[in-house]
């Protein structure tokens, strides 16, 4: 999505550790307006899925997830990252890696708030090697909802992740894919069609 792209080669800035930073429109500071763009095409991707819940992590999957439910018209479930020991057996809980933050947390969700009557619309922020959203297809399972897609506002292509959950058979919509990013600050992105 090319506003996508010019958006991260104005403002993205590439960290070591394969990390692309984009705290001024996604992970700190949000562009409101750009966020509901993504959303419209998520929206307009899964609109005829018959889809009840859009599914995301705590933080930064939030705002995006919002962006396309309220097109939807349904609601947001937001994951919550844990470290707590005493997690009860009312919720759903899986264990994830994290990619950015190199350690191991528990991801959570309330069974008030999933059920195997559920269709779901998985989204983040970004996808690297694919853990994050692994952990949420494992809490769709516990539930027995199911999965209609995938929608991802950056995908580092050179990771594993998207072609992980490809070949797993999901259908994943990368509104941008990295395909290589260099210690100079230079990004490329893989042609899609917009
Ligand atoms: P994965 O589990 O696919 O390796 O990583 C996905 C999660 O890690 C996302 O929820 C995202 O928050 C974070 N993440 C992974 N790579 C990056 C990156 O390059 N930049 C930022 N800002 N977050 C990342």
């Amino acid at each position: 999505m090319k506003i996508l792209e010019d958006k991260i080669l104005k403002e993205g800035k590439v960290f070591p550790g394969n990390v692309l930073k984009v705290d001024s429109f996604l992970n700190h500071q949000i562009d409101v307006e750009l966020i509901d763009r993504l959303g419209e095409v998520f929206y307009e991707k899964y609109k005829n899925k018959n889809i009840t819940k859009v599914l995301t992590l705590e933080a930064s999957g939030i705002a995006i997830a919002c962006a396309t439910a309220r097109l939807l018209e349904v609601p947001v479930v937001f994951a919550k990252k844990t470290q707590s020991l005493n997690i009860g057996n009312d919720v759903y809980v899986t264990r994830v890696s994290s990619f950015t933050h190199g350690r191991d947390y528990d991801v959570t969700v309330s069974r008030n708030y999933l059920t195997k009557e559920d269709i779901v619309l998985l989204v983040d922020d970004f996808l690297a090697i694919g853990n994050a959203m692994k952990g949420l297809i494992e809490i769709c399972d516990q539930a027995g909802a199911g999965i209609a897609g995938i929608g991802i506002c950056i995908e580092k292509g050179f990771q594993k992740g998207g072609a992980d959950l490809r070949q797993m058979g999901y259908d994943v919509t990368s509104l941008a894919i990295v395909d290589g990013m260099e210690d100079d600050g230079t990004i490329n992105f893989r042609e899609q069609e917009d």
